[in-house]
């Protein structure tokens, strides 16, 4: 059998993508109110008069246009939102099956974990965009299923491999000149990658183990040697799994590599905004990050491994500034919700690492 002509497969990725973004508005708005649920009620209603909408006003991108993003019963205006979901979850899907299945070799695996975190993703950004929290449907049993994820399908780490270890290289071109003072062990790249993730895990599983006590012995003290056992297990756990990271061949098998990347991942993710959270209380005195932020980058850093992790961070600083800056001058607005660029810093790095790296290889030439 003839395969399909690519433009053919790109079309059918756009209609189906439309389809999983008319179900992802469903999630969106379902999810964070109490008494509905995806399955029921089954048909969507109006919020404004209640009319049960017909099959025909619930065809993807059509039915808004066609409606003039109004309700066909009362003229209530409909969210531009369910159309802007449509068409970047549409979006979304054609890059990715060009990514994963038309450019190069086929990745049918990878492209389906991926094909999910980005529907996930998409779900909790507009949640967060709307009501400021992320969902823990999304988030925590998206860390709980990329763990066995990451042994069945040892591809979703592989493509790292080349570049982990550089992950932390926009602090190299300063290393290098730290070099002469530095100890002799944090020369390697693969020793300074033990070093962070060691030093990442520490406050992760310090944290980690306090939440879970107060939330299991809200009366009893703190179990602050707990907390200490916590961060020393973890300290230790994660700095010997990133020098395995970084030498491949410690690693004995390439599920074991893959499983091993997704933890430190997770640790370089969530610690990365436990840090970024503890000094923005010590200096401006307020909540900088909420909880939430912290699931959804161990989320993403179970994709990304710990390098594309920490890069996505960096890019998700820079354009959440551009647009906070524009906000603050434009809307005198001070808040806003960083899920969404935490997304989209992330997603860039899983899809693109080789574009990153040539950023970095950029940037770094501006130190030369
Ligand atoms: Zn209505």
């Amino acid at each position: 059998m003839e395969a399909a002509p690519a433009s053919l497969v790109v079309v059918a990725a756009a209609l189906f993508g439309a389809t999983v973004g008319s179900f992802l508005n469903v999630c969106i708005y379902r999810m964070p109110r109490r008494g509905m649920t995806i399955s029921s009620p089954r048909r969507s209603h109006c919020p404004g008069c209640g009319f049960a909408l017909p099959w025909h006003d619930n065809i993807p991108l059509w039915s808004w246009i066609s409606l003039g993003g109004q309700c066909r019963s009362c003229r209530a205006p409909i969210s531009p939102r369910y159309l802007i979901v449509e068409a970047l979850t549409a979006t979304a899907f054609v890059l990715l099956v060009r990514r994963y299945l038309l450019d190069g070799p086929p990745q049918p695996l990878v492209f389906g974990a991926v094909l999910l975190l980005v529907a996930g993703c998409i779900v909790a950004s507009f949640i967060d965009q709307d009501l400021q929290f992320l969902p823990d449907e999304v988030t925590v049993r998206g860390m709980l299923a990329i763990l066995p994820a990451a042994v069945l399908i040892p591809d979703l780490h592989l493509p790292a491999r080349g570049w982990v270890a550089d992950g932390l290289a926009f602090l190299i071109p300063f290393l290098d000149r730290a070099r002469a003072v530095l100890p002799a062990f944090l020369r390697d790249k693969w020793a300074v990658s033990a070093a962070a993730a060691a030093l990442a895990a520490i406050p992760v599983c310090g944290w980690t183990y306090l939440s879970y006590w107060r939330w299991a012995h809200p009366k009893e003290p703190k179990g602050i040697a707990g907390g200490a056992l916590a961060s020393t297990i973890g300290c230790a756990v994660f700095g010997s799994a990133a020098v395995m990271i970084s030498k491949p061949e410690l690693a004995l098998h390439p599920r074991i590599h893959s499983l091993w990347c997704a933890l430190v991942g997770m640790a370089a993710g969530a610690g990365v905004i436990l840090a970024v959270g503890a000094i923005g209380r010590q200096v401006f005195r307020k909540e900088a990050m909420g909880f939430g932020d912290v699931k959804l980058m161990g989320l993403l850093g179970g994709f990304a491994g710990w390098g594309g992790v920490l890069s996505g961070f960096a890019l998700a600083c820079i354009l959440g500034s551009a647009v906070g800056i524009y906000r603050l001058i434009r809307h005198r607005s001070r808040y806003l919700p960083f899920g969404p660029y935490l997304v989209l810093g992330c997603l860039f790095t899983i899809l693109w690492p080789a574009a990153f790296t040539k950023m970095l290889g950029w940037y770094m030439g501006l130190f030369r």
